[in-house]
Order: C-alpha cells, then structure tokens, then sequence
C-alpha cells in the first residue's frame, strides 16, 4: 500500500524514539490491518517497558533545551509543521483512510481539522504570558508565570487517528513540553507521518517520540508511572480513562481526559426541519457513527417526529457505502467486528424492546466490517442504545412532549460530552441550552469540532479542554514570585 503515496518516506514501518527510527526491538511485531478488508497493511514493532522508558528519559532530556527557546522559535517549528501537514494532505488521508476506514473526502477533512490545532497553537504560543498582581502588603509585589509542565503522556483512539494528536502536541510543544505519543494499536501509521514530518519541521530529537505495539497495558502502565512524566493526556473510552486516572494518581500527574460521549440531538417542533434533518445525518453518520459527540440519542419532538423520521430514512437510503478509497463513497467500514458486533447487539436489542426499524438494520455483503446505516423508531429509555455509545451507523429517535421532558431525558446519561438543539426560538434555545448537562452544545449545527472553541466534557465525559485558547493552559502550571522588600513608590 506503501505505493499509493505520493512521498514514500511517511510510510513508516519503525517506532520513533529520540529522533530514531527504530525498527525492531526483542518482542517482535504486530500485525496492522485495512478495516475495509481486514488484509495487512504493515507489521511493526512492538515496544514494551525497556522502549517506553528510553522514550521518556529523551523527552526529559529534550525537555531542557526545548522550554529554553523562544515561544516565537517554537511558534515557527510548529507553523512549518503545519505547512507540511498541508503540503502532505493526500498523503496523510490516504493513510487515514487504509488504517483507519473512514471515507477519502472526510479523511481529507480530518487532516484540515488536525492541521488547524498545529496553526493555531503556532500562533498561541507567543501568548503564553503570566500577571502582575498588587502585593498583600506594602514593600510586595507578586509575579506569576506560566512555565511548560515538562514530560507529557499521550494516549489517543483510533477513530481520528491525526486530530487527536496534533490537538494535543500543538499545544504541548507550543508551551515548551515534551511528548511521547501513544497512538491507538489499530492506527500509528498517521501517527509515525506525522513524526516524520515534524522532524523535518525542526521538531527536536526526543521533544516528540511515538511508541508503537500492541502491549497496551504495558505501555499504559509505564506512561501513567513514570515519576519523570508530569502530564498524562488521554483522549479514549471512560472505562479506560477511569483506569489511567487510578495508575496517575500514584504519582500526581496533572491530567486530561476526553472521554466518551452519549450526545442527544434535540429537535424542537418550530425548528427548520431539512436543516434539522441533515444536522441529524451530519452527527451521526460521520466516521460510520464513530466519534464521541455523534448524535447517540435523536430527541424528537412528537408533532413533528413523523415528519424528522421521513427526511433521515431520504437521507440515509441515499448514502454509498463502500471502502473509503472508492470515490464518492460516504460511509466507510466500522473499526473491526467487535465494533460491528456491537451495533448488531443494540439494534436487536431495541427492536426485542419494541423499537421499530424503519431503514437498515443488517450487515452489508462488502466486507466484515460493513453495517448498513440504519434508523430507528419508537426507541425508548430502556433500550441499552439509550445508555450506551452505540459508536456504529444508527439513529436512534426517541419522542418528547415537553421542552422540561427533553432536557430531563438528554441529562439521563452519566456522560456530558456534546449536545444539539434544533430551534427558531431565541428564548427557548437560551432556556434549554443551560439546561443541559455538556460540555458542548450545538445550536442548529450537526458539526462542532474546530480549533478556536474549547473542545471537552463534562460529567463523565472528561476533564479539560483542548483547543481555543484555554488548550495551552493544560500544559502550563502556575508559578508565582512573591518578591518582598521592595521600595514603595
Ligand atoms: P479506548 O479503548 O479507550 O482506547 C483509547 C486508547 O487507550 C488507545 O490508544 C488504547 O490502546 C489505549 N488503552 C486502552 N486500554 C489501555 C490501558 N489499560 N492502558 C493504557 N492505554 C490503554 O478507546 P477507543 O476504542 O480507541 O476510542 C473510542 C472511545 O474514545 C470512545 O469512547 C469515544 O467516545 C472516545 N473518544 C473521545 C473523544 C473526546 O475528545 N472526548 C474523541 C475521540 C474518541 P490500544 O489501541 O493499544 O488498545
């Protein structure tokens, strides 16, 4: 597959460690395969403890020299990271699309969104910047400042293999840290390109490593330890965020966690309904269903909940489905059986409960991976789909009566992700927008992700933001100097 690369050389076979590629080490390889048909793409190494550590100890050697540079010098590193991100863009979606399934045209899009995190946080770090504060007494005076965490951690899912590093690294490297990387086992090929590329951006040898293999817990584990890792930045499931905050705590690691979601998608009865209908699709169908703020729960309002049901099933009979590769393809294969498994489980178990399937709601003759997207009716509170990130092709409409009853359903969950609410009414918009529970709300938009607004959860949906200008802050800790004795004016 190395061939379809315009530049060969960001098709990497190594871990990459200290500014090395290294290619083999004493626990063999592991196998990394194409969703769309389960072939093999590559086989790479696997490090375990010995690796991780030599990974870490350069990130704190590299550590030094990288927080004494100038934020303007580490601005332009990031920024001609960033060029070459654009300039590789094919490249690095064709990647995306092999490991990963999703679509070519929204592999494309991811490596806008990734690039758009290095952008922004080329520009954001010239303003790290601290305070003058007035002393508590006379002869005071208190200064603070921002200072690079150190050594940071970062373990990242498979469903956006580049945007879920690049919108930690950006800010990581732009505030004077370090990284070691560790990208989900399905998915380090995008990973090692972007390694590359940072290399070749000016990026320090050991101030961004990317460890591969399939040894999660071994990995994890060292990562969560290490008394020289300050920072622990994960973005993945709530059960595994839960474990890696209990390993973290050993040692205090200050932490991030973006974790899963179980987004509910309002629509009120006076909202524009095509618009409605495709912020429905738009939600929940990007990615095959598998992103943590798709639409899990489609809220309708019941007057017009007949009329929202027909324009999705229009919708979704209209999308092509195959391998992302193939041009015009929409929707691409799910991550491996046990994800399609999965949506199998929660599709039979809301029609057992009496859901009705009103489009899909079968396997798709292309491949393992291929569910067809599918919508459901009459879905109701005790279905597991209601509690459960189904992460797989199916809208799952629930009917309201009430505004009260809509915003007490959509906070029914213990997650806190996104949210959308679809209406033309200011008040109403306002009133039911505070009302719920997330950390992020879509007003009338199916898409939410960009790099200006501050990305993150509540509840069990995570701790932190990532991105805007709030990002950089989970790289920094406060120092303050209390100088004392000086002379009053
Ligand atoms: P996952 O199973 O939690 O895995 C995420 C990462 O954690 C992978 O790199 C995985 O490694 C690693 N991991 C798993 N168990 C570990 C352990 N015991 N120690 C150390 N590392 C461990 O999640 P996923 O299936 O890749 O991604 C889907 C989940 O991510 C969903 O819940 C989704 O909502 C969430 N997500 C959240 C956001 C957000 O911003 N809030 C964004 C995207 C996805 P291996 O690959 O080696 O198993």
């Amino acid at each position: 597959m190395k061939h379809l690369l315009n530049d060969s050389s960001l098709w990497r076979e190594a871990a990459f460690i200290n500014g090395e590629w290294l290619s083999g080490t004493p626990h063999g390889r592991y196998a990394v395969r194409n969703p769309a048909d389960q072939s093999v793409l590559v086989e790479l190494p696997r490090c375990r403890e010995p690796e991780v550590e030599s990974a870490i100890q350069a990130a704190h050697e590299a550590f030094r020299a990288w927080r004494a540079t100038t934020a303007r010098h580490r601005g332009d590193v990031l920024r001609r990271w960033y060029d070459l991100i654009v300039a590789n863009k094919e490249d690095l979606a064709i990647l995306i699309t092999l490991e990963e399934g999703k679509p070519l045209a929204e592999a494309r899009g991811e490596i806008d969104y990734a690039a758009s995190f290095v952008r922004w946080f080329s520009e954001e770090a010239t303003r790290v910047r601290g305070d003058l504060i007035p002393g508590a007494r006379a002869g005071q005076r208190i200064v603070t400042l921002r200072e690079p965490i150190g050594v940071c951690a970062a373990i990242t899912p498979w469903n956006f293999p580049a945007a879920m590093i690049t919108r930690k690294a950006g800010p990581a490297l732009a505030a004077g840290c370090t990284m070691v990387v560790k990208p989900a086992s399905q998915t380090p090929l995008t990973a090692l390109a972007l390694a590359e590329l940072a290399q070749r951006a000016g990026v320090p040898a050991g101030a961004f490593s990317v460890v591969t293999g399939n040894d999660t817990r071994s990995i994890g584990g060292v990562l969560t330890s290490h008394p020289l890792v300050r920072k622990l930045t994960f973005t993945g499931s709530t059960e595994v965020g839960r474990v890696l905050l209990g390993q973290a705590a050993e040692t205090i690691k200050k932490c991030s966690m973006e974790l899963g979601g179980n987004a509910p998608f309002i629509v009120f009865d006076d909202a524009d309904l095509d618009a409605a209908a495709d912020g429905i699709v738009a939600a929940k169908f990007r990615n095959t269903g598998q992103a943590c703020i798709s639409a899990n729960r489609v809220l309708v309002q019941a007057n017009v909940y007949d009329d929202i049901a027909r324009r999705v099933v229009d919708r979704v009979a209209a999308l092509r489905i195959g391998n992302g590769l193939e041009p015009g393809v929409q929707v691409g294969p799910l991550v491996d059986a046990a994800a399609v498994g999965k949506v199998e489980e929660h599709v039979s178990d809301a029609l057992n409960k009496g859901a009705t399937l009103l489009h899909g709601g079968r396997r798709l003759p292309l491949g393992d991976g291929f569910y067809e997207p599918t919508v459901l009716a009459n879905v109701t509170p005790e279905m597991r789909i209601a509690h459960e990130e189904t992460f797989g092709p199916v809208a799952a409409l629930f009917r309201f009566e009430t505004d009260d009853e809509a915003v007490a359903m959509a906070n029914d969950t213990e997650y806190g992700l996104a949210a959308y609410l679809y209406s033309r009414d200011a008040e109403r918009i306002w009133r039911n927008a505070e009302g719920i529970e997330a950390g992020m709300v879509g007003i009338n938009c199916g898409l939410i992700s960009n790099e200006v607004a501050p990305f993150g959860g509540v509840k069990q949906s995570g701790l932190g933001r990532e991105g805007s200008h709030l990002g950089i802050d989970e790289f920094t800790e406060v120092k303050y100097l209390c100088w004392d004795g000086l002379a009053s004016p």
